[in-house]
């Protein structure tokens, strides 16, 4: 009997696979470091700003990294990736499992990084600083040589599966330290930093994912580019190249381009006019 048949659906881990190659343009040599970090299992911290390609990368490398456990699971090309979004209310339960009633009686549920550390996969915390301290505080005994997860409620300690790696998201932020990742935790990791793609590679990402032309994908290019460099005092965060690719659907749609970037672009960054105003200018300047 294979594990994959032996475990209910709603509870193994196949329905995460990555199966198909998802799109990414690599823009440094992160794609090395992870693997490296994978071939070790050393947990990862990806860190960088919001919507510069972050969660896009581990998808890929899900897609991409051979999975090397269990020879009773079916072939199939890629790990499977369990994403978490971390925020205030996400308890350590929502991440473990829980007791739930059943026509049975009651029957322990595992949570999704409970999935991965039992089945194999990437677990990945996107925005892990978003999440309460006490939530936190579970992934410790992850994260060092022991590799196990304790499950209080039913007693039990796991030890990760072979296949089971960590990896969490961070955006270090612009003039904050409020939301600050403890030190305990992230030397806990290994950290790959994150950037916006140079303006050429931003350029073919835009095209590909926003499906516009060349020449509207290189103006949004250099838009991106422009405006993060007319904030040199790090007022404001972006535009993230998501932002660059909303403005490019909306060009694809039909919407005129000043206001498919006033909208995508101006608006979504920032609520402060005088600084909309600044954005604005370099919009009115590259989309004469
Ligand atoms: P983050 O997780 O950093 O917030 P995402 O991974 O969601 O950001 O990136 C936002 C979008 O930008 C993606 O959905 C993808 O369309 C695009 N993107 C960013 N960087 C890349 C890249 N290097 N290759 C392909 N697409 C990218």
């Amino acid at each position: 009997m294979t594990l994959a048949a032996a475990v209910p659906k709603s509870q193994g881990i196949e329905e995460y696979r990555v199966v198909e190659e998802p799109f990414y343009l690599p823009v440094g040599d992160e794609v090395t470091l992870f693997e490296a970090a994978w071939r070790e299992r050393i947990p990862v911290l990806l860190k960088g700003p919001t919507g510069c390609g972050k969660t896009r990368f581990v998808e890929y490398m899900s897609w991409k990294l051979a999975r090397s456990g269990d020879p009773a699971l079916p072939q199939a090309p890629g790990l499977p990736l369990v994403t978490i979004s971390c925020h205030e209310d996400l308890t350590a339960t929502d991440l473990v499992g829980r007791y739930l009633l059943s026509g049975r009686g009651t029957e322990w549920v595992d949570g999704p990084l409970t999935r991965a550390v039992r089945y194999g996969g990437i677990c990945y915390l996107d925005e892990v600083v978003e999440a309460r301290k006490d939530t936190i505080v579970i992934i410790h005994s992850l994260t060092d040589h022991r590799r196990l997860l304790p499950i209080e409620k039913r007693a039990e300690v796991i030890p990760a599966h072979s296949d089971f790696l960590l990896v969490v998201s961070y955006n270090p932020g612009y003039q904050s330290t409020v939301k600050d990742l403890k030190h305990s935790t992230r030397q806990r990791f290994m950290a790959i930093e994150f950037n916006y793609p140079s303006q050429a590679l931003e350029m073919r990402i835009i095209e590909r994912e926003a499906g516009v032309d060349p020449e509207r994908a290189a103006a949004l290019a250099l838009l991106g580019y422009q405006i993060r460099n007319l904030d040199q005092q790090n007022l404001l965060e972006g535009p993230s190249t998501r932002l660059l690719i909303y403005a490019g659907r909306l060009m694809a749609q039909g919407v005129a381009p000043r206001l498919a970037c006033e909208t995508a672009i101006a608006q979504a960054m920032t609520d402060d006019t005088l600084l909309a105003d600044g954005v604005r200018q370099v919009i009115d300047a590259v989309f004469r």
